[in-house]
């Protein structure tokens, strides 16, 4: 489809809330290998919160609900992902659409939340964090938006580049964060990272049957 209306953006968030909150046993022992071991658990937290705020509310506009998702995850996640993925959603709130968004704004969306990221984190390419995931998606999805319109496959290329970026944190030493302390982390993907490819997976996968 070309466009997805703010309750089916809803929808689409429900789904991520699920994905990771499914998958904290997953994120915590990667955090437990190369960090601290509290992601998977600041993750569950902060989206189990999103989903208690989206069953129980409705948004008319695009903006009104990206901003509600940033805001109850930097409020209830904690740690370093708090910050880092609240603002992924409250930093394109200016070009995300009113009451729909199209492929080319949800790409734009994330560009900006990408940029808002690398202000705020001030880590970059090859630190080994979520962004080594974000930033393949957000270029993959820039390119196949020049000329595909349709979401669902816009957001294929987006979790599809997220997926190469979490296998290339592999070989990477982590240079941001906490985990940046821990020596043993070559061979072994960056949880933030997995994240962020979690949050694309769900966002492809239930926009298949809109
Ligand atoms: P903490 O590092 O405070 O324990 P978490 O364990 O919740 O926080 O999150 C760790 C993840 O946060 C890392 O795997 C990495 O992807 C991400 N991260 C840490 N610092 C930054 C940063 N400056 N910019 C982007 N992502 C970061
Ligand atoms: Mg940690």
């Amino acid at each position: 489809m070309e466009t997805i209306s703010v309750a089916q953006m809803k929808q689409l968030l429900l789904r991520v809330s699920t994905e990771i909150i499914d998958n904290e046993p997953y994120l915590t022992k990667a955090d437990t290998i190369i960090g601290d071991g509290d992601h998977g658990f600041g993750m569950k937290r902060g989206f189990s919160a999103v989903y208690a705020l989206l069953s129980s509310n409705d948004f008319s506009t695009m903006p009104e609900l990206f901003k509600a998702v940033g805001i109850e995850i930097v409020k209830t996640m904690g740690g370093a992902s708090g910050v880092i993925f609240g603002t992924l959603f409250i930093s394109g709130l200016d070009i995300c659409g009113n009451e729909q968004i199209t492929a080319r704004q949800l790409t734009a969306f994330f560009q900006k939340g990408l940029e808002g990221i690398l202000r705020r984190g001030k880590a970059s390419a090859g630190s080994k964090t979520m962004l080594d995931a974000l930033i393949p998606a957000v270029n993959a999805m820039n390119s196949a938006v020049n000329s595909i319109s349709d979401i669902h496959l816009i957001l294929k290329a987006g979790y599809d580049g997220a997926c190469e970026g979490v296998e290339a944190t592999k070989s990477m030493r982590s240079r941001a964060g906490r985990s940046k302390n821990f020596q043993v982390t070559i061979g072994h993907p960056d949880p933030g990272a997995i994240s962020l490819s979690l949050i694309f997976k769900a966002l492809y996968e239930s926009s298949e049957f809109l």
